[in-house]
């Protein structure tokens, strides 16, 4: 008999103000038992409406099965067979539009909790067995993948499966793209993202960071050196700002130099180098996931007040519901239906104040959202000593302006055909951000899954000619 409790198992999390004062991870994980308990809700559909939901087809109710039969090994190598990033996953996926929203446990109550229950399966993996994971035997063919953030990695993971010789090239001094400078420690510790990438080092993947493609090496170059096909999986790393006046005033921050000063730089800690101004009154310009985590990083720096600036309502937030019920926990103060209209500085060129506009909702415009219309004169200011700007983020031109023949459209995004991946550059394969612009980590695994079968066709094709 399934378990008929209506609502999910709860997760133990850390008290809000406990945890606005610290980096450490917010959600504790399931116990054992609340694991089992949890898993027990599944119905076992015949035909699991979940598994439409999940951009990598993860066999969900076969994982939970071997949950509630105590087999765990089972049940991770169940989850891996589909997903290179599973303790990933299952903290950052949204699955409230994902694999829960399509369980037919959610038509009536609760949806089963399938995040947390692979979030589960993956620590106690992590925590219980040591890895033995061999490189497979080479095939002969090389492949070059640009850019290790979870599509490049889960990319090179498949094509290394299949016995490809993988170089993952890295701007950066450390490989995980977002997962390591973008999401914060208390959502995603930064040494589970590492554990992961580990596991894909063993299998034979060699990542080679401290290489800005485009300009350390061309993509011309590198088929030069033998590659044979090559990945792109650059992101949308590029902020965009908003042209106000005083955006160039000292306290001003892109949401990308923020959170990549104390997420990749531990500029929190004062044992490194990498400084932070600690603010006292913040402003947070946006409303997704990117603004949350400048949010509730900001409240972990000792600010007493974090303002999160939206110009619609809570309705239309492109944040996961847990990220703002999350910040409201932590006493981030939204202040909705509002845009700013310029910074003000002091006499040293630092920031002083904002000053913002009230807004009221119109008809919907082309994202289907009703359109923020600006109230005439409702100018008012707020005292802030730093701004955050998170309004979204562009891919980076770098690559696409160094190679010939490789076409982007108007918004930089690279294009690629649906049905290969594959670029205007024959052997040229692209996805993730780069591709949709700022998406999620999941859809820029499947991608880099999608890729990695097409770069597979591709050189075995050529190979039998
Ligand atoms: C703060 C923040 C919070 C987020 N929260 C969530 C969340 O909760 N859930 C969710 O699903 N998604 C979330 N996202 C979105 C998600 O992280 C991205 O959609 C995902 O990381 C995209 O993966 P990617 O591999 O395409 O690119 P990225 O993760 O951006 O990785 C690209 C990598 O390429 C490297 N690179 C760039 N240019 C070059 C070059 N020229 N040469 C070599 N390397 C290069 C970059 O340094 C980076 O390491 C969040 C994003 C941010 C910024
Ligand atoms: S739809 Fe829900 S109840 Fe059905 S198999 Fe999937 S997780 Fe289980």
């Amino acid at each position: 008999m399934p378990n008929m409790q209506p609502n999910k198992t709860p997760m133990p999390e850390q008290d809000p103000h406990v945890r606005n004062k610290n980096f450490k991870e917010v959600a504790l994980g399931y116990t054992d038992e609340m694991a089992i308990n949890e898993a027990q809700r599944c119905l076992q559909c015949k035909n699991p409406a979940c598994v439409q939901g999940c951009p990598v087809n993860v066999p969900i109710k076969d994982f939970i099965h071997e949950i509630v039969e105590g087999n765990m090994d089972k049940a991770y190598e169940v989850i891996k067979s589909q997903n290179s990033l599973p303790a990933v996953c299952g903290r950052v996926c949204p699955q409230e539009t994902q694999c829960e929203s399509k369980c037919v446990r959610g038509i009536k109550n609760e949806p089963v909790a399938i995040g947390r229950l692979e979030r589960y399966v993956a620590d106690w993996y992590m925590n219980n067995r040591e890895p033995a994971v061999t490189a497979p035997k080479h095939n002969g063919h090389k492949v070059a993948v640009l850019g290790s953030g979870p599509s490049g990695l889960t990319c090179a993971g498949d094509l290394a499966k299949l016995g490809y010789e993988v170089t993952v090239f890295e701007a950066l001094h450390a490989a995980g793209g977002v997962l390591m400078y973008g999401i914060p420690e208390f959502r995603l510790p930064k040494k589970i993202v590492q554990e992961e990438i580990q596991q894909l080092e063993k299998m034979g993947v060699k990542i080679d960071t401290d290489m800005v493609m485009g300009k350390v090496l061309s993509v011309d170059e590198l088929f030069e050196m033998g590659y044979e096909a090559l990945y792109i999986g650059t992101g949308a790393g590029l902020p965009n700002f908003m042209n106000l006046p005083g955006e160039g005033l000292v306290g001003v921050y892109s949401a990308n130099e923020f959170l990549t000063r104390i997420n990749l730089m531990k500029a929190y800690l004062p044992e490194y180098d990498t400084p932070i101004i600690h603010p006292k009154n913040v402003a947070v310009v946006g409303g997704g996931n990117v603004a949350m985590d400048a949010a509730r990083c900001a409240k972990r720096l000792g600010a007493e007040n974090v303002y999160i600036i939206y110009r619609r309502s809570e309705e239309e937030m492109p944040a996961r519901n847990e990220e703002i019920h999350h910040a409201k926990e932590e006493e981030i103060i939204f202040k909705l239906l509002n845009n700013p209209v310029a910074i003000h500085g002091d006499e040293q060129g630092k920031v002083k104040q904002i000053e913002c506009v009230e807004m009221e909702l119109g008809e919907p415009d082309a994202s289907g959202r009703r359109r923020p219309i600006e109230k005439k004169g409702s100018n008012f200011l707020l005292d802030v000593d730093c701004v955050v700007i998170a309004i979204g983020n562009s891919p980076n031109p770098l690559i696409r302006s160094t190679t010939e023949g490789l076409e982007a459209n108007k918004k930089g995004c690279i294009i690629v055909d649906d049905n290969t991946l594959q670029t205007t550059r024959e052997g040229v394969y692209a996805g993730g951000d780069a591709v949709t612009g700022a998406a999620t980590v999941i859809l820029a695994m499947g991608a880099g899954k999608h890729a990695a079968k097409s770069i597979d066709e591709y050189i075995q094709s050529k190979a039998d000619q």
